[in-house]
C-alpha cells in the first residue's frame, strides 16, 4: 500500500523537527501576543473562490473539491488566511479587540504536480494581524518571519524580496495599461502568460520566460501607478527595515499569486536556484475582510512553506530527548500491583522507560535492554515476585543489586540525584 501521490508520512525521527518548529514558533508569537487558532481543514469551496479569486492557478486548477453526501460544495483549504478571515468574521472577533494577532501551523492541500518541496499535501504556519493599516504591523509580521527563520537556524541564505503593488485603484489603471501593451506581443511571449493576459494580467509580472521578462522591461512599470499613500507606506517599511539591519531587495515584479493584496508583497527566497525557492510568502489584504461579508477591517499576514523550510534545515533540531533509559523485564507470572506500582514511581520522577511485552524469557529480555542502549534494566523474576523485591541492573558496568519494593521509590529519587 502506498500513500495518495503528493502526500507523506512524518514519522518518529522526522517529528521532533516538525514539534521543534512548533515550539520555536510558539515561543516567539507567544511573546509577541499572537494567538494560535485552528480553523477547520474543510470549508465551503465558495469561501477560496471569494477569496483567493477565479483565476488564481490555486481556484483555477489546484484545489481539492468535492460534493458531500448533502450536495454541499466543499474544498480542503489550499491556504490559511482566507479560514483564518472567515473565522475572524463567523466568531466576530473584531468586537473583543480591535487588534487580532493570530497564527496557524497545518496542513494545506493543492493539486499540484509533486516535486522536491512541493507536495499536495503540505503544512503552512502563517501568521495573520488583523486590525492596523499601519506600516509598522507588516514590519512587525515580516520581522517576526526573519525572528522564526533565524531561530530555526535555516542553513541556506535567504532573501527577503519586497514590492509595493499599490491599492486597487492604481492596480486596475495599471493593469489596463499593461494589457494594452502587452496585446502588442500576444505571439511573442510564453503560453501561459498569453493565457494570462486578460484574465490574471499581474501574474505575468511573475513570469520565469525569459522572452517575456524581456519584454516587460520595456513595458509599464507598477512602480509609477502607485500614488503618495501607496509610497508612502512602502518607504517606511523599507526605513524600518534597514534601521532592523534586515536584508531586503525590492522585486518590481513580485506579486503574488493571490487575488486579495494591497499595498505591500514580499516573499523570503532562499538563494538556491530551482524552482521551489520560496520559502515564506505574505502581504497586506486590507479588503479581504469585508469581500468576505466583514466589516472593512486592514490585515497583514504570511505563511512560510514547512516541507521547503525543512529541507534547509542543516543542523537536525532536535532537542536532547532523554531517551528511554530504563527497560523493564519482567517475569509472567507477575502480579498486576507490582508492575503498576513501580510504573506511577518511574512516571512520577519523569524517567523514560519501556516495558518489555514479548514474553520471552528473562535472559532474552535483558539482551533486549542492552540492544536498546538503556542504562538500567529493572528485573522481576520468579524470585524477585516471591520475596517482593527488584533487581537492578546497571547495564554499562553491569553491577546490580536487588532491593525490597518498599524501598524503591527512595531509590529513584537517589537516582535523580546523580
Ligand atoms: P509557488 O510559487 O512555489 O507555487 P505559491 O505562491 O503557490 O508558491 P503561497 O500560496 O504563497 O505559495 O504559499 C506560501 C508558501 O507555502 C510557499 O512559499 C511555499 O513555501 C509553500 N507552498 C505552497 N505550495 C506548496 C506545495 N504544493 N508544497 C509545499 N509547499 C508549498
Ligand atoms: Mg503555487
Amino acid at each position: 500500500m502506498q500513500p495518495l501521490r503528493g502526500t507523506k508520512d512524518i514519522l518518529p525521527d522526522e517529528i521532533q523537527t516538525w514539534q521543534s518548529i512548533y515550539k520555536i514558533a510558539h515561543d516567539i508569537l507567544n511573546i509577541h501576543n499572537y494567538k494560535e487558532v485552528r480553523t477547520p481543514i474543510i470549508e465551503n469551496t465558495d469561501l477560496f473562490e471569494r477569496s483567493i479569486g477565479n483565476f488564481t492557478d490555486i481556484v483555477n486548477k489546484e484545489m481539492y473539491s468535492f460534493n458531500d453526501q448533502g450536495e454541499r460544495n466543499i474544498t480542503l483549504r489550499p491556504e490559511g488566511t482566507a479560514s483564518i478571515a472567515r473565522a475572524y468574521i463567523t466568531n466576530k472577533l473584531y468586537t473583543q479587540k480591535s487588534i487580532n494577532r493570530l497564527w496557524y501551523l497545518g496542513p494545506m492541500f493543492r493539486y499540484e504536480r509533486p516535486q522536491k518541496g512541493r507536495q499536495r499535501q503540505f503544512h503552512q504556519l502563517g501568521i495573520e494581524c488583523i486590525g492596523s493599516d499601519m506600516p509598522i504591523a507588516d514590519i512587525e509580521v515580516i520581522k517576526l518571519a526573519i525572528d522564526i527563520l533565524k531561530k530555526i537556524e535555516c542553513s541556506n541564505e535567504y532573501l527577503l524580496e519586497i514590492n509595493s503593488i499599490g491599492n486597487l485603484n492604481e492596480r486596475e489603471i495599471y493593469k489596463l495599461d499593461l494589457v494594452k501593451y502587452l496585446e502588442k506581443y500576444e505571439h511573442e511571449i510564453d503560453i501561459d502568460s498569453k493565457k494570462r493576459i486578460y484574465k490574471n494580467p499581474l501574474r505575468i509580472l511573475d513570469s520565469k520566460n525569459l522572452k517575456t521578462q524581456e519584454i516587460l522591461q520595456n513595458g509599464p512599470k507598477l512602480k509609477e501607478y502607485l500614488g503618495k499613500d501607496s509610497l508612502k507606506h512602502f518607504n517606511t517599511i523599507c526605513n524600518h527595515l534597514q534601521y532592523l539591519n534586515i536584508k531586503y531587495e525590492i522585486n518590481n515584479y513580485l506579486v503574488r499569486g493571490l487575488d486579495y493584496y494591497n499595498y505591500t508583497a514580499f516573499e523570503i527566497k532562499t538563494k538556491n536556484l530551482n524552482q521551489q525557492n520560496t520559502i515564506c510568502g505574505g502581504g497586506r489584504y486590507d479588503n479581504l475582510i469585508e469581500q468576505l461579508g466583514g466589516p472593512c477591517i486592514p490585515a497583514v499576514g504570511w505563511a512560510i512553506g514547512l516541507e521547503r523550510l525543512i529541507i534547509l534545515i542543516q543542523k537536525s533540531l532536535s532537542q536532547k530527548v532523554e531517551q528511554n533509559i530504563i527497560y523493564i523485564a519482567i517475569h509472567n507470572s507477575y502480579k498486576v500491583d507490582i508492575i503498576w506500582d513501580i510504573i506511577h514511581i518511574l512516571q512520577e520522577y519523569k524517567l523514560g522507560f519501556e516495558l518489555d511485552l514479548s514474553n520471552n524469557n528473562l535472559s532474552r529480555q535483558i539482551r533486549k535492554a542492552n540492544q536498546l542502549k538503556a542504562k538500567i534494566c529493572l528485573i522481576i523474576g520468579e524470585h524477585e515476585i516471591r520475596d517482593k523485591s527488584i533487581t537492578i541492573k546497571w547495564l554499562q558496568t553491569r553491577t546490580q543489586q536487588t532491593i525490597r519494593l518498599s524501598n524503591f521509590k527512595k531509590y529513584i529519587q537517589y537516582l535523580k540525584k546523580i
